[in-house]
């Protein structure tokens, strides 16, 4: 599984639709400071079910509604996909291509779809689970993310280890069966 493109409209710095498509091999990105180079990581993360908006560099949600600028007026709506070819199987679904997007209007009402169906964030959290991808996964490595591989602390590099091996759907299904136990 790979990510094969980006679309990013109404996301931060990018106004306009903007289409990444990511070819086979290493992929850079480069440009001046505040083009949006972090903006993309930012995407990626918030597609992959981000909440916390602190890691996206901003004080509230709709900081990620393009917010306007002199010659533009702000936008009402960001929406980020992410598309993977699914062609090996490693997310167990029939897809051969996935389609993850995310929507967000400015009065705080925000969509998830995954192939074009609206779905819950838990579904997309579930799709990701033990791929490496999702947002607690080590797909996207932030500095925070490098402190925690090196961290002297076992359980740190332990969680990094368990997404590795596949067992979280197993520690995620096995809490909430504890929890229902609970109540
Ligand atoms: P550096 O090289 O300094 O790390 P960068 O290429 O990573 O820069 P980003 O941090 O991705 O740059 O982009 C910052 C720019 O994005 C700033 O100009 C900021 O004004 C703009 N920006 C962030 N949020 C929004 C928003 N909601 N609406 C419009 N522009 C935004
Ligand atoms: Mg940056």
């Amino acid at each position: 599984m790979y990510l094969k493109r980006l679309e990013i409209v109404g996301f931060k710095s990018f106004a306009d639709k903007t289409r990444l498509e990511i070819p086979s091999g290493v992929t850079a990105v480069v440009g001046p400071n505040g083009s949006g180079k972090s903006n993309i990581s930012d995407a990626l993360r918030w597609v992959l079910g981000e909440q916390s908006i602190k890691t996206l560099r901003g004080s509230k949600m709709d900081d990620v509604i393009f917010a306007g600028s002199d010659q533009r007026r702000p936008l009402g709506l960001a929406e980020v996909s992410i598309v993977l070819d699914n062609s090996d199987h490693s997310i167990p679904v029939d897809f051969t291509e996935i389609a993850v997007t995310r929507k967000l209007f400015r009065s705080g009402e925000s969509d998830y779809l995954i192939n074009k169906s609206s779905v819950r964030l838990k579904d997309v959290q579930e799709l990701f689970f033990d791929t490496g991808l999702g947002k607690e996964a080590y797909s996207v490595i932030g500095q925070g993310k490098i402190d925690s591989i090196l961290s002297v602390k076992a359980e740190d590099r332990r969680a990094i280890f368990e997404e590795a091996a596949g067992i979280n759907k197993y520690k995620t299904r096995k809490m909430i069966a504890e929890r229902k136990l609970e109540e």
